[in-house]
């Protein structure tokens, strides 16, 4: 076995259908008194239902988080904590409302507890996004990460299933990554190929009825692990093509990953066999990408940047972005091969 070192800074998970009501606790837990409970502007509803839960301690709904954690956007959800007197935010919502959650910790300290509503997995990483001037620039810091994770599955009853599907592949998108990253080790590699097994077998069940609560809640014990692998293992290739795709051309974050993992892996797999064949078998098939493909199709989600509406003449340029910096890859980044990647993915053809 190899060396490595394994470090673990684990949040408190409450898990399970209900869970949400076992908010207050929470909050006497992290010793937060006035919580200000945040959200996108489409979910409000479910944020004044968990500030009633609240009670005197809510210090009120702000409901205006956004794909992208906009500066602006950040700079006045901290003046809004400021003002009501938060001595800690409950964010109810996917990766953009933990997003801004951890844009007001970052500059002010304040403790987070988590709702996640959607696969996303933010809510298990120190990673953070904030975008200034068109430009997103992303960080790595410990003070953003959530105290506690209520994972709810009634909270994602209401996530509509196309989301649910590209979703749940975001997240085994982290866990496919995390099984090849350069500091791997052999504990979130356990982590990483169950929550795709999980994801795997909940999704084709969620499809079907999406108001299985059973399924829910394997999707969402799936996404558990895979956030964790995400905030503990560097990302590579498949992350960075899609952070240039849903940053740089303004593409939809779930769908984008879905789209790209079978073509990453592709590009990857002779370089890291040993991560292929324990996705495969976390998948039940014989190859990495042709399981997820075929996952894909039966999912009925998007198979082609095509589809997404990225233009053809965006690819040379996003072939660029994805080529300039150096970064962490089992096989090395070699622009002409990206660009065949990226020529694929738009056609939605077979990963070579
Ligand atoms: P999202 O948070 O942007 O949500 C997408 C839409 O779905 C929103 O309109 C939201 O209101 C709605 N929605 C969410 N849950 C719902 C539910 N249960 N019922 C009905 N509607 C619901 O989507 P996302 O994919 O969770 O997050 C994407 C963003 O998160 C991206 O900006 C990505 O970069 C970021 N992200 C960050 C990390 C990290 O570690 N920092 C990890 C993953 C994603």
């Amino acid at each position: 076995m190899q060396a490595f070192v394994h470090e673990t800074r684990a949040a408190r998970v409450v898990f399970g259908p209900g869970s949400r009501h076992q908010l207050l606790q929470e909050l006497d837990i992290l010793g937060i008194e006035r919580a200000l409970v945040l959200t996108t502007p489409e979910q409000t509803g479910i944020g004044a239902q968990m500030a009633g839960m609240l009670g005197a301690r809510g210090a009120g709904v702000h409901g205006k988080a956004a794909m992208h954690v906009l500066r602006e956007v950040a700079r006045e959800a901290v003046d809004v904590a400021r003002q009501l007197g938060a001595d800690g935010c409950v964010a109810v919502g996917g990766g953009s409302t933990i997003g801004l959650a951890k844009a007001i910790a970052l500059e002010s300290g304040l403790p987070i507890v988590a709702l996640p509503t959607t696969y996303a997995g933010s809510e298990m990483t120190p990673l953070y996004g904030i975008t200034d001037g068109g430009l997103k620039k992303t960080g790595r810091d410990w003070r953003v990460m959530p105290r506690s994770v209520i994972y709810d599955p009634e909270l994602t009853l209401t996530l509509p299933v196309p989301l649910s599907m590209t979703s749940g592949m975001n997240a085994m998108a982290h866990a496919a990554e995390a099984l090849y990253g350069h500091d791997a080790n052999p504990i979130y590699s356990l982590m990483a190929e169950e929550g795709i097994r999980a994801l795997a077998h909940a999704l084709p069940r969620l499809r079907e009825a999406p108001a299985d609560l059973d399924a829910r809640g394997d999707a969402q014990y799936g996404a558990w692990l895979c956030g964790a692998v995400l905030g503990n293992v560097q990302m590579g290739l498949h992350h960075k093509l899609c952070h240039t795709l849903g940053g740089s051309f303004n593409l939809p974050h779930a769908e984008v990953h879905t789209v790209i993992l079978p073509y990453a892996l592709a590009y990857n797999a002779s370089a890291a066999p040993w991560a292929m064949a324990r996705i495969a078998r976390a998948l039940g098939s014989g190859s990495a990408a042709e399981g997820l493909r075929a996952l894909g199709k039966a999912l009925g989600v998007p198979g082609s940047l095509r589809e997404l509406g990225m233009p053809e003449q965006d690819l040379d340029r996003a072939a660029e972005l994805a080529a300039q910096t150096p970064y962490p890859n089992p096989r090395p980044i070699e622009r002409a091969a990206i660009r065949a990647l990226l020529q694929r993915a738009y056609e939605g053809a077979e990963p070579a």
